[in-house]
């Protein structure tokens, strides 16, 4: 077939779920064009890594030039996409423009303050490479400046780390942080002492980690109290000045540290693309994943807004977007060849947290376990899902070292 009559295909983002509908089009008979903002790959999952210093960020990103160099139908463009004429089929992007017969759009999300400027403002957040850089450099100048303070108050302020948010990522945070404090901190300032550091995990809710069994939340609780966290459940956060925690009954607790992991909503460019969107700014999608009236689009992963068979809008979680671009994927290559597109069903795979060393809780295959063997489950399954057989040794390695020596090593304090 002459290449000029392939169907062409944009997609846009290439995060979990634009990445997996791009490879899982490998063999179609169609050319792509793959835009990103960024030119990697990035596991948001174990971003937070990143902000505790366990990681560095090449870690747990990929280029996608390296992911898609063997792709023949394929070509990837840096750029950030701003607009798209639906009726003229064209996105439009840092000033050039791409027509496409179909379209997927895979943006992902961001992080949702629910309009608290100064929490957005004096705060710290985990989204992106730059978000969790910038909050490592942060909390390692936290224990620089407690080391020089004389004033036992200001110091305290200055050793006291609010983590906002008691869903995987709030309690994953506090977890790894709680550890830093008590495995390696505690040896780099031997003279300052850490007794009086705290951790505090606030959550709005009655309970951690709200979609796991009760089991689950109690061993959640458990394990993160064993490691010196403040649990405050049914507790809400009212404002943050960057030194002040103020809390929903007026309660104030002197931090330098705020970081916030409560809320994520759909990527921006959605607001201006006069589509209809629901909760949380998701654009509500056809059970095909395709946009109402225009079924050339697909949207997925934190993008789409779907429901489960209950009514519940699916997570903005990793699993569903995966998922998603494989039937948005298989249903484009249904359509070009003349076949009706197939419905989206969510395959729960189970839950999985970790709550630091030797500890994390696990749901899978309805199975509730905690402890050991859901840590060495977690362990294992985010290093399998890491891109790149380089990142999986290295973070294996880096790993094992700080299993074995209690460290972390990545404690650089950078320039941004
Ligand atoms: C800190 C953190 C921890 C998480 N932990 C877990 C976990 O343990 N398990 C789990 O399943 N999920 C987890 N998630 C959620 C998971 O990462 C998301 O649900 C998933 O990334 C969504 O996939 P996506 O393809 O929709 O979007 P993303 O993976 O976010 O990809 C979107 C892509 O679009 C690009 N993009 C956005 N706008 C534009 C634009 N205008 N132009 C060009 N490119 C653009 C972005 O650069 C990005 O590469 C976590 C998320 C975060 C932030």
């Amino acid at each position: 077939m002459n290449i000029k009559t392939l169907p062409h295909i944009v997609i846009v983002g290439a995060g979990f779920g634009g990445m997996e509908a791009a490879r899982r089009l490998a063999k179609a008979p169609i050319q792509i064009t793959l835009i990103d903002r960024h030119n990697y790959h990035l596991f948001q999952p174990l971003l937070y890594q990143v902000a505790i210093a366990g990681l560095v960020p090449s870690q747990v990103a990929y280029p996608l030039r390296t992911i898609f160099r063997k792709q023949r139908n394929l070509t990837f463009q840096m750029g950030e996409v701003i607009s798209i004429d639906f009726d003229s089929r064209y996105v439009k992007m840092d000033g050039s423009v791409i027509a496409y017969d179909y379209l997927i759009l895979a943006v992902g999300g961001q992080t949702n303050f629910f309009g608290m400027g100064s929490v957005e403002q004096n705060g710290f957040q985990l989204k992106n490479i730059e978000s969790a850089i910038k909050t490592r450099n942060h909390l390692l100048k936290m224990f620089e400046q407690a080391s020089r303070e004389v004033d036992v108050e200001k110091r305290n302020a200055l050793l006291t780390f609010v983590v906002v948010g008691g869903g995987p990522t709030g309690v994953e945070s506090a977890g790894a942080l709680a550890e830093l404090i008590t495995h390696v901190m505690v040896k780099d300032y031997p003279q300052m002492g850490m007794k009086d550091a705290r951790v505090i995990l606030l959550e709005a809710s009655e309970n951690l980690i709200a979609p796991y069994p009760d089991k689950l939340r109690k061993a959640t609780c458990d394990l993160l109290q064993s490691k010196n966290v403040e649990i405050l459940t049914n507790t809400k956060l009212a404002d943050y000045n960057g030194q002040h925690v103020t809390l929903g009954d007026g309660r104030q607790i002197a931090a330098h540290t705020l970081i916030w992991t409560a809320g994520v909503k759909a990527a921006e460019m959605l607001d201006s693309l006069g589509i209809p969107q629901a909760g949380s700014g998701r654009v509500r999608v056809e059970s095909t994943l395709q946009l109402p009236q225009r079924p050339e689009v697909f949207i997925l992963g934190d993008a789409a807004y779907l429901e489960n068979g209950g009514g519940q809008p699916l997570p903005m979680l990793s699993t569903v977007a995966i998922q998603q671009g494989k039937v948005a994927a298989n249903n484009i290559r249904r359509i070009i060849e003349g076949r009706r597109p197939e419905p989206f069903h969510y395959k729960d795979p189970g839950l999985l947290a970790t709550i630091g060393r030797n500890a994390a809780v696990a749901r899978i295959w309805g199975i509730s376990f905690s402890g050991f063997i859901a840590w060495v489950i977690w362990v294992f399954l985010h290093i399998y899902r890491l891109i790149g057989f380089r990142n999986r040794i290295l973070v294996m390695v880096n790993w094992a070292w700080d299993y074995i020596f209690y460290e972390n090593q990545v404690r650089l304090i950078t320039r941004e």
